[in-house]
């Protein structure tokens, strides 16, 4: 699978992504790093709060992936393997 450009969805920035099981994308941005996201979160992007990018990169640097999804109370940021 090649990974296609796409901007961000948290800052907007040019960035790539691929397909990520089991329902989502796993996108590279410059600014925030690596992420996954699922198809429900990429659906109200306008919902993603702007600390994503620091929930991001603080996950990251716990060695954490941080998945980015929708639950019942809104969009919230867990931390996946890898
Ligand atoms: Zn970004």
């Amino acid at each position: 699978m090649l990974p296609e450009p796409v901007n961000c969805p948290i800052c907007s920035a040019a960035g790539e992504r691929i397909r990520a099981a089991p329902h989502g994308y796993r996108y590279t941005c410059p600014r925030c790093g690596i992420f996954c996201i699922s198809n429900g979160a990429l659906g109200c992007q306008q919902d993603i709060p702007p600390s994503a990018r620091d929930d991001v990169r603080r996950l990251r640097s716990y060695g954490h992936t941080a998945q980015i999804e929708v639950s019942r109370d809104g969009v919230r940021i867990v931390p996946v393997r890898g």
